[in-house]
């Protein structure tokens, strides 16, 4: 399949890459990098180390958080003239935590086609394997450091009801977990961290156990939250057992089902519950 096009304006493609092994780089993404004109990266010394690996040579051009806004009228400027770009940052998916997000929306604003070749991104990976609910998801980033946008974002977190995702660096972990635990009080935690490489490792925790052990945690990291419980849940958790099971009961579910749902509500073993309604007809 042909792949770079030759019409007059270039086209942008915004290209994913390993997150620390290097065999998660796509067959498609070395042949985009050898194929382009130009590559426009986070951190050009980090890049050519990569390209060195996979025998691209080709010209850099440095993109990044401090002159993005300079840098994307050169690169508009280049692919109005027909170059074919391709933007990488230093690990995983650009735009995600990572600059791309401007010269995107310039490129959509003078309809210069943009192409993503997809690959690796940590918190995609990081949740899929976190074991919690992967159907709804809300990715936040990293949590500001400014004290009141800090704790705008928790509070925002705290009522959040799907599974949410954060990255944070290793030596703010500690900091982290303590402020979400006064926020959002305990609850299932998922640090999933070195991602691809040697020690990669998920901690399936709550918080304040992830607490005690923060300061030997090291590497990167992506911490996955088990959403706020619904309000309707919240209520149900200070009904009896009892009064739990007449709740579904009134709702028309069969014994199984209330059981499969009561577990689930209360975080408990089904077996648990079962025995406890083990006579219920
Ligand atoms: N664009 C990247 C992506 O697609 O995931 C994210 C870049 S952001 C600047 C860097 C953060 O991503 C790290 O602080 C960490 O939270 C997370 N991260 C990157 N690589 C990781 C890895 N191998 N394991 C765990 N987390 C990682």
């Amino acid at each position: 399949m042909k792949e770079i096009n030759s019409k007059e304006t270039g086209t942008l493609y915004i290209v994913a890459t390993p997150i620390g092994n290097l065999e998660d780089m796509t067959l498609r993404a070395i042949k985009i990098l050898k194929d382009i004109d130009v590559i426009a990266a986070e951190d050009t010394r980090h890049t050519l180390k990569l390209l060195n690996h996979f025998d691209i040579s080709k010209p850099l051009m440095s993109y990044h958080r401090h002159n993005e806004d300079v840098k994307t009228d050169i690169l508009i400027k280049e692919l109005k003239a027909g170059k074919n770009i391709a933007l990488v940052s230093d690990a995983g998916t650009p735009g995600i935590c990572d600059p791309g997000e401007e010269v995107i929306r310039k490129c959509i604003e003078e309809k210069i086609t943009i192409v993503p070749i997809p690959g690796a991104c940590a918190m995609i990976n990081a949740l899929i394997c976190s074991g919690l609910d992967t159907k709804e998801f809300v990715f936040m980033g990293f949590l500001p450091l400014n004290k009141k946008n800090r704790k705008e974002k928790l509070t925002e977190i705290e009522n959040i009801t799907k599974t949410v995702i954060l990255y944070e660096a290793p030596h703010k972990l500690e900091t982290t977990l303590k402020d979400l635990k006064e926020i959002l009080g305990n609850r299932k935690i998922v640090l999933a961290r070195e991602l691809t490489k040697i020690h990669e490792e998920y901690m399936r925790e709550d918080i304040d156990t992830l607490i005690e052990k923060a300061k030997e945690i090291k590497g990167e990291m992506v911490l996955i939250l088990e959403g706020a419980q619904k309000k309707e849940e919240n209520h149900l958790m200070t009904l009896s057992l009892e009064e739990h099971y007449q709740y579904y009961q009134d709702q028309g579910l069969g014994k199984k089902e209330i059981i499969k749902q009561i577990a689930k509500d209360r975080n408990v073993n089904k077996n648990e519950i079962y025995q406890q309604f083990i006579n219920k007809k």
